[in-house]
């Protein structure tokens, strides 16, 4: 899958998804992130980028103009990348915000099926609404609070996505079976040493009966539901069913 990300800060992004899985992801070639600095597209001699809102107020906002030549350059250089798929790739235009719909594990899932996410991160007051307009098909926020630009909102974004594309995580189980995607909070889990500060090991743990364990797990898991998060067993569906299609979809290598 391939990312690109219009950006006035290219090294925030490329740091972060430059290490980890997502970096080894890339590496391997399962994950492409591509970053484009929206200043390299002003057409002003000073490259700025930005300027006062009309009718007044604080701040400065992103000018429509860079964004929209970044946008076109994106999607120009994608031609050859499209000849090769011998289709035009499935792509999706998304500029993270805080007033878009709250990401989801979900909606994170949704968004697999797409060959391309093009990312526009804003910074400063926002942008101007009529690139909104002319080129986003969707607006996600992180969370019901304000950061200072959508650089980081960009690479947990991204970072959520990939870590559910086939061969990024070990198999599809392990993010499957965790916290949200399986529709509750995961069982806690220890590590050695047994002893720690007085802390044992739940004693089930160590007894090497499956069936035992995976009851306690459950138990376990529901517990720790009950306690921080008792909205998800109240009928809000958050987990990710596998259904027929995604079992296609995997065998025939999405
Ligand atoms: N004036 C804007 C408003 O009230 O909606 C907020 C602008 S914010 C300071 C600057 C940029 O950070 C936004 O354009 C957006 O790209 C990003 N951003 C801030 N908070 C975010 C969030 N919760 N989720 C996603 N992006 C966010």
């Amino acid at each position: 899958m391939r990312f690109d990300i219009m950006t006035l800060f290219p090294d925030v992004v490329d740091t972060v998804l430059s290490s980890s899985i997502i970096g080894r992801a890339q590496d391997g070639g399962l994950v492409e992130v591509h970053t484009h600095n929206i200043r390299d597209f002003s057409e002003n001699k000073h490259r700025r980028v930005d300027d006062t809102p009309y009718g007044g107020g604080m701040g400065m906002l992103m000018s429509a103009v860079p964004i929209y030549g970044c946008f076109k350059s994106v999607v120009e250089a994608q031609r050859e990348s499209d000849e090769a798929l011998g289709r035009p790739a499935k792509r999706r235009v998304i500029y993270m915000s805080p007033r878009g719909k709250v990401l989801t594990q979900k909606r994170a899932f949704e968004l697999t099926k797409y060959d391309n996410l093009i990312i526009l991160c804003g910074h400063y007051e926002g942008v101007d609404e009529r690139i909104i307009e002319e080129i986003v098909d969707e607006e996600i926020s992180i969370g019901d609070y304000v950061l200072t630009g959508g650089e980081l909102p960009a690479c947990v974004l991204v970072d959520c996505v990939s870590r559910m594309l086939d061969g990024v995580l070990t198999n599809e189980d392990c993010w499957r079976g965790e916290s949200i995607a399986s529709g509750m909070l995961e069982y806690p889990q220890y590590t050695r040493p047994y002893d720690f500060r007085g802390r044992l090991v739940p004693d089930v743990l160590l007894s090497g009966h499956h069936a035992n364990i995976e009851k306690w797990r459950r138990e376990a898991a529901i517990k720790k539901t009950m306690e921080c998060r008792p909205e998800l067993l109240q009928g809000t569906e958050v987990g990710i069913e596998k259904t027929n299609s995604d079992e296609e979809e995997l065998k025939n290598g999405r």
